[in-house]
């Protein structure tokens, strides 16, 4: 929305990022607080009593898109979101559920500038994305539109791939994935339009066609919510001739009204 708003003017940059230099700044001065209760904390920006509120994904668990079973229904058996609509990309895998703890990591990141989450938040997803990571070529991350990445300064997605690359050794392929057009914040879009929204948006740039082509890719983003981001971005990748694309993300929505096959 803010990349097709002519009132954001570079004056709003500059101001962001001299709030962002006075906060930086405050935050030599201050110890770090957690992020999801404000208690004082050392290093990592959650404490230890709000780590055990978040649900980390366990088996049993859709072999293809990660979604938690309430029951282990056998090996190999697929959720029915699966077989209804398989997507584009292979496999999905997140480290927790989207709930109150998550989407306040989530946001931190994402708006607050609380980057000292990264490096927790990129370990819990390369354990998540362990399999993934075995048969990797590649780690790519969902693009900001750059007008977007400008006025917000910071990709998260772009943050913890380089965590997640740092961990597990797969190499990561800045800037292969971009984003053609602004799209809307996909917040409060229905699944339809939220799918429509995305549909096209992305491109792998020509010139980095070689990083994509042939390779087992995995597409690293904050959150997957209805998916269609990530079916956008692997349609891209597909189209540049991936061998493979899966998706790992830190949270992902679970609908606990889903029962599995
Ligand atoms: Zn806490």
């Amino acid at each position: 929305m803010d990349a097709a708003n002519p009132s954001r003017s570079i004056i709003g940059h500059l101001r962001g990022a001299l709030a962002h230099a006075a906060k930086f700044a405050l935050d030599i001065a201050l110890p770090t607080q957690c992020v999801a209760c404000r208690e004082p904390v050392d290093g990592e920006g959650v404490c230890a009593e709000c780590w055990t509120k978040l649900s980390f994904i366990a088996p049993p668990f859709c072999p293809r898109l990660g979604i938690p079973f309430v029951y282990d229904p056998g090996p190999e058996l697929l959720s029915m979101e699966a077989i209804a609509n398989p997507p584009a990309y292979q496999r999905a895998r997140a480290a927790v559920r989207y709930d109150d703890v998550a989407r306040t990591l989530v946001h931190s990141l994402k708006y607050q500038d609380r980057t000292d989450l990264a490096p927790a938040m990129g370990r819990w997803m390369a354990r998540a994305g362990q399999e993934l990571l075995g048969e990797a070529d590649v780690l790519v991350s969902v693009p900001l539109h750059w007008r977007r990445g400008w006025s917000r300064r910071y990709n998260q997605s772009g943050a913890l791939a380089r965590v997640i690359s740092r961990r597990s050794g797969v190499k990561l392929a800045t800037e292969a994935l971009r984003r053609i057009r602004a799209t809307e914040q996909q917040i409060g879009l229905s699944r339809p339009q939220r799918a429509s929204n995305v549909q096209g948006a992305f491109k792998v740039a020509p010139e980095r066609s070689a990083d994509i082509a042939g390779r087992r890719v995995i597409l690293i983003d904050d959150v997957l919510t209805s998916g269609a981001t990530a079916e956008a971005c692997a349609r891209a990748l597909l189209r540049a001739r991936a061998a493979q694309v899966d998706v790992l993300v830190f949270a992902r929505v679970v609908d606990t009204h889903r029962a599995p096959i």
